[in-house]
């Protein structure tokens, strides 16, 4: 296939509800970290939309180059069969259907994917796996992965261990790195196709990666928010971006 030199990156959206004196202001968006990030690594940021049909989301997954599955709140547990939580927040029933539809068509039709925090959450679910609805609740043992408040979000707040023999070892070039954290829930079933490549001193799964793929990665921390004083956290938007740019 033909490249790519300024490859569309499909990025996922947010609806908000924007308080005003007037009435509130609903918007779909992106935070600018993310789409920063993107165009650091040499991609084209295309924002996806919310409240689109399926079919008209195929029409946009067949003109992007590579898909961005962003941060955000929690997946409706019932995707896999999970239980209600009162931690739980921002459930949005069309972005889960919209981010499980293009998870599920990039894996099935190897278009490169970047996954961050919901959206490794999102990437586990599609293919079967399951969530920790709450880590505080589900796993007290663990880190405090969930430094919303009280530090900004460049913060780090823990070690992860990168798998040896892993596309994401081979990316970062590094056996451990230094993450933020700034997630509440966490992958608890991986599913069957998904490799865990890297975890935190807790056991948690914080990296996935799929195998027989040209670029699917999905991490729990944000690299958006890393990538000026860490070289390593723009390579994983340089490898999307690569990716995308040479269709395989
Ligand atoms: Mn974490």
């Amino acid at each position: 296939m033909s490249k790519n030199p300024l490859p569309l990156i499909g990025c996922t959206t947010y609806r908000k509800t924007i308080p005003q004196a007037s009435s509130p202001l609903d918007i779909i968006g992106l935070m600018p970290s993310y789409i920063n990030a993107v165009v650091a690594a040499g991609g084209v940021p295309i924002l996806i939309p919310l409240g689109l049909s399926d079919a008209q989301l195929m029409a946009i997954f067949a003109r992007i180059d590579g898909l961005l599955l962003p941060g955000g709140g929690d997946v409706d547990p019932t995707e896999y069969a999970g239980n209600p939580h009162d931690t739980m927040f921002g459930i949005d029933r069309d972005r889960d259907r919209v981010e499980l539809l293009m998870a599920r068509t990039a894996v099935a039709e190897q278009k490169p994917l970047l996954a961050i925090c919901r959206g490794i959450q999102v990437l586990n679910v599609a293919l079967g796996g399951s969530l920790y609805e709450d880590l505080r609740t589900h796993l007290p043992n663990a880190l405090t992965h969930d430094n919303f408040e009280n530090y900004p979000a460049s913060h780090i707040a823990h070690e992860v261990t990168i798998h040896s023999g892993t596309k994401l070892a081979q990316q970062i070039g590094q056996t451990h790195t230094h993450v933020n954290s700034l997630h509440h829930q966490g992958i608890n079933r991986l599913a069957d196709n998904l490799v865990a490549a890297a975890t935190a001193p807790d056991g948690l799964i914080e990296a996935v990666e799929l195998p027989n793929h040209p670029y699917a990665l999905g991490v729990q921390w944000h690299p958006e928010h890393l990538v000026q004083n860490d070289p390593t956290m723009l390579s994983l938007f340089k490898g999307l971006v690569t990716a995308a740019t040479n269709p395989s």
